[in-house]
Order: structure tokens, then C-alpha cells, then sequence
């Protein structure tokens, strides 16, 4: 491997920057060429690629965001696009690639190992939907913003003793909802993965929880469930006559400095998908398991399947009474 080629594509997440960082400088370290990507695969396909010193990532570790932008790029679902990429690498010299992204960019990134670049996954996403690994780059900045906030809204909404809806992110997954459930003891949590309360059983619930002296209730609402979070404050309003606000959190999520976990895995992340591809690997994606470093193939990696811990979800349930 001479040149190492960098991008970040799909949803940005916190940590993005820092993996760049351990990207770039282990690489630099073992006297390779380093360049960046701008814009996910839109850049590898138009060739807006940039050599990258190490000056070029100082003062990013802690930046949210990633200086190389992300973008999705549907000409590089189809093989003509996959095929301009891989030619633009060769244009480029760049024989090793590291994805940072989610599933999705993966999938791409395999098509590129197919067609003789190397390439390795770096797992970047706050929704924590990669099956292969226990962890992502940014879950940790996104579930701590969401509970932060959401400590907030709980404060005014008991101060007014009304009900809160608060929708949360991770598309189809409900990892920062379970999370934020339990962190911040909600009433109820519904997630995508879950046959969750009907409406008329939150009702139910919330009238119970006031007739106990429950004074405010908490519904955490994750982005990809069956229930719209503004109609369910409304109907909950309608009928319990409890003053109820639906809160969508929404963008702040993706933002922010990262957290000291993101930043520490991000950091071993980067450096060790540069040190599978010095090892000549190829089509890989670094993964955290059980507390270990770990690589899958990416075609296995992305036939695994993910499930929502039933125990945390029981937990969810046990301590909202
Ligand atoms: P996140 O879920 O965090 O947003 P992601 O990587 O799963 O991240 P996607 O939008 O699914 O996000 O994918 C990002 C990009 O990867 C797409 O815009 C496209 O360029 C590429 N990609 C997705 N699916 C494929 C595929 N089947 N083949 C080739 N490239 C793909």
C-alpha cells in the first residue's frame, strides 16, 4: 500500500473528524501517501481529492461534524458509478480506501474490493444499527445530547405537570430511545423493534400515573416507531385533559463536540482499519465486541442481524412504575 484514500459518507456523526485524524496520522507514520475524499462517494466519483497532512487534522479531534463533508450518492449505488470510482482511484494512485459510514457505505465500499481496491469500513453512525459491532463512532455524543435535553424538557414539564412525547433519532433503530428511556426514567419508551403500548394504553397508563400522584409523564418516542409523536401528544391531551407536548429533537443530535468514548474509539478505529490495510487486508470492517478490537469480512458483517436487548427493555418497563 502506497496511498491511503479517507471518506466519510452517509449521516455524519461526533467522531467522524477524530477517526480522519487517526486515519491521516497513522498513516503518515508508516510513510504512506494520505488523501482525502470530500463529500462520500460524490467525490470519488468526481475526483475531489485532496493530499492530507498532518497539520490538515490538527484541531479536530474534538469538532462534531466531519471536515471531509458527507453526502449520499446515489450514482454509486449502480455499477457505472462503483466503476468511475474505482477507475478514480487509480487515477489517484489511492490503493487502500477507508469508509467511515454505516451500512450503506459499506455496501459500497464491498463493491470497490470487487473491483480491486482495498478497502476497509470504519463503523460511523449515532443510530448504532451495524450489527457486527457492540458500538459506533457517535451513539455515545448522541445518546448523551438527547439525555441532556431531554433532563430539560423533563424539568419544565413538571414544573407544569404536563406530559411530555419526546421524539428521539436512529431512523430505523431504537437504540438512542432505549437508551434515553432508562437514562432519563421515562414512562414509556416506544421503539421500531417492539410491539409498544397502544395509544389507548399510554392513555390508560398516564391517567393511572396521575391518579397515583405521578406528576409529569414521559413518553420517548424513537424516530422510526408506527406513532407520530405530534397526533399522540394531541390525542393524549384530547383525552386525559393533561396539558401534553410532543418535542422532536432532531439535528441536534448529530452535532456537538464528541465524547471522550467516541473520541478514544474513534482514535483506535481509524488507526487500526490503516493497520489492516498496511497488513494487505481487504474488504473489512473494524468492529467492538465484548470489550476486544475486532474485523469482519464486510459481506458477513452485513448479513448479521441486531437485535434490541431484551433485558434492557424489560429494564425499560420494571423501573418506569
Ligand atoms: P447512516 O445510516 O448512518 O446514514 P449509511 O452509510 O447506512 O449511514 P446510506 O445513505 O445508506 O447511509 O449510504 C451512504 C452511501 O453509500 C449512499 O449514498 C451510496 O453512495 C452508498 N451506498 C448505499 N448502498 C449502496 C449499495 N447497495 N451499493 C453501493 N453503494 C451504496
Amino acid at each position: 500500500i502506497n496511498t491511503i484514500g479517507v471518506l466519510t459518507s452517509g449521516g455524519d456523526a461526533p467522531g467522524m473528524n477524530a477517526t480522519i485524524r487517526a486515519v491521516v496520522r497513522t498513516a503518515l507514520s508508516k510513510g504512506k501517501k494520505v488523501v482525502g475524499i470530500k463529500r462520500g462517494y460524490n467525490g470519488l466519483i468526481s475526483g475531489d481529492i485532496h493530499e492530507m497532512g498532518s497539520k490538515d487534522v490538527s484541531d479536530i479531534i474534538q469538532r462534531g461534524g466531519t471536515i471531509l463533508h458527507t453526502a449520499r450518492c446515489l450514482e454509486f449505488i449502480k455499477p457505472e458509478g462503483q466503476k468511475r470510482g474505482a477507475e478514480m482511484c487509480k487515477v489517484f494512485g489511492i490503493d487502500g480506501l477507508v469508509v467511515i459510514g454505516g451500512d450503506g457505505s459499506f455496501k459500497g465500499a464491498e463493491k470497490l474490493a470487487g473491483l480491486g481496491i482495498n478497502t476497509i469500513g470504519v463503523p460511523g453512525t449515532i443510530d448504532l444499527d451495524i450489527a457486527c459491532t457492540d458500538y459506533t463512532i457517535g451513539f455515545d455524543t448522541a445518546v448523551n445530547t438527547a439525555m441532556e435535553a431531554i433532563d430539560k424538557v423533563r424539568d419544565t414539564s413538571t414544573s407544569h405537570e404536563r406530559c411530555s412525547v419526546v421524539e428521539v433519532m436512529g431512523r430505523d433503530a431504537g437504540y438512542i430511545a432505549l437508551w434515553c428511556g432508562i437514562t432519563n426514567g421515562a414512562e414509556a419508551v416506544l421503539l421500531p423493534e417492539k410491539k409498544n403500548m397502544s395509544q389507548e394504553e399510554l392513555i390508560r397508563m398516564i391517567i393511572e400515573n396521575r391518579n397515583k400522584g405521578k406528576r409529569h409523564n414521559l413518553i420517548i418516542n424513537a424516530e422510526g416507531s408506527s406513532e407520530d409523536s405530534v397526533k399522540l401528544a394531541k390525542k393524549i391531551e384530547e383525552v386525559t385533559g393533561i396539558s401534553t407536548r410532543a418535542t422532536i429533537l432532531g439535528h441536534l443530535q448529530r452535532g456537538g463536540s464528541p465524547s471522550a468514548v467516541d473520541r478514544m474509539h474513534a482514535s483506535m478505529m481509524g488507526s487500526i482499519a490503516v493497520d489492516l490495510l498496511c497488513e494487505g487486508k481487504s474488504n473489512r470492517v473494524v468492529a467492538y465486541k465484548e470489550g476486544k478490537y475486532l474485523d469482519y469480512d464486510i459481506n458477513e458483517a452485513l448479513e448479521m442481524q441486531k437485535s434490541i436487548s431484551e433485558k434492557r427493555y424489560d429494564l425499560s418497563k420494571i423501573l418506569s412504575i
